[in-house]
């Protein structure tokens, strides 16, 4: 059993140790037996897109955003697409969740054309929605409590028809207005959670894995971890948090 890892633009988006991410899903699959490839696809790199089964991009700058902009339209913002209406999974993360809606309107009033594969835009703020945080999925996205950090002066706003992947209950998360955290779109997961997001919330790491998983093996469930380090992280922010 195999899953192949897609880690795209690792050369610019790569804020707090999102990295990280990557690291733990490759060690809860091996701690599980089964094997991983990971592929980095930086700025000029290109690979078949339908060959991977989890994609990960993590956060960066406004600037950052803009530099691989162009690379993004000359190929890979139309095989994204195409994987995510394939149902492939996808953790985006910050400055790369943003990157699946229609663009983000920076302060300056530039605006960043991003891929739309996800009905929502992001608009640059003065202030800065910056901290620990804390919220919790719906129940259709596992219902697990997530904790992490958040540092984002752009604002999102989920257009009609599309759901938040949970809702804060401690910090800001989208917007800092209407209480939601961050989107779920068909098998993407986007999150404003940096920290890395996966070590400390190993249910919902087990959520991608699993999704992914049952895409390419359906009749494979993945057996429990113990868990008992990361649930200890996660409960002291938890607690702290609450
Ligand atoms: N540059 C974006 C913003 O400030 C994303 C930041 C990030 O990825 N942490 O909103």
């Amino acid at each position: 059993m195999k899953l192949n890892i897609c880690h795209l633009y690792p050369d610019v988006l790569n804020l707090y140790g999102d990295t990280g991410n990557i690291l733990c899903l490759q060690k809860r699959l091996s701690w599980r037996g089964i094997d991983c490839e990971v592929t980095k696809l930086p700025i000029g790199k290109n690979d078949d897109f339908s060959r991977f089964d989890l994609f990960f991009i993590g956060g960066g700058q406004d600037f950052e955003q803009e530099v691989l902009l162009r690379d993004l339209h000359s190929g890979k913002a139309r095989e994204i697409l195409s994987a995510v209406n394939d149902e492939k999974v996808f953790l985006c993360i910050c400055g790369g969740y943003q990157m699946m809606g229609q663009y983000y309107k920076l302060q300056s009033g530039r605006q960043l054309d991003f891929i739309g594969a996800i009905n929502m835009h992001t608009e640059g703020s003065e202030s800065r929605l910056i901290g620990n945080y804390m919220f919790r999925c719906g129940e259709e996205n596992g219902g697990s409590l997530v904790v992490g950090f958040e540092n984002h002066s752009g604002k999102t706003y989920l257009d009609e028809g599309v759901s938040p992947l949970g809702q804060v209950l401690s910090g800001y998360g989208n917007n800092g207005e209407d209480g939601g955290e961050g989107v779920r779109h068909k098998n993407v997961f986007g999150s404003y959670c940096h920290g890395p997001m996966l070590p400390k919330n190993p249910e919902f790491a087990d959520l991608l894995l699993q999704t992914a998983l049952s895409r390419r093996y359906p009749e494979v469930l993945l057996p429990p971890l113990n868990d008992a380090l990361e649930v200890s992280a996660h409960d002291y922010m938890a607690k702290r948090l609450g």
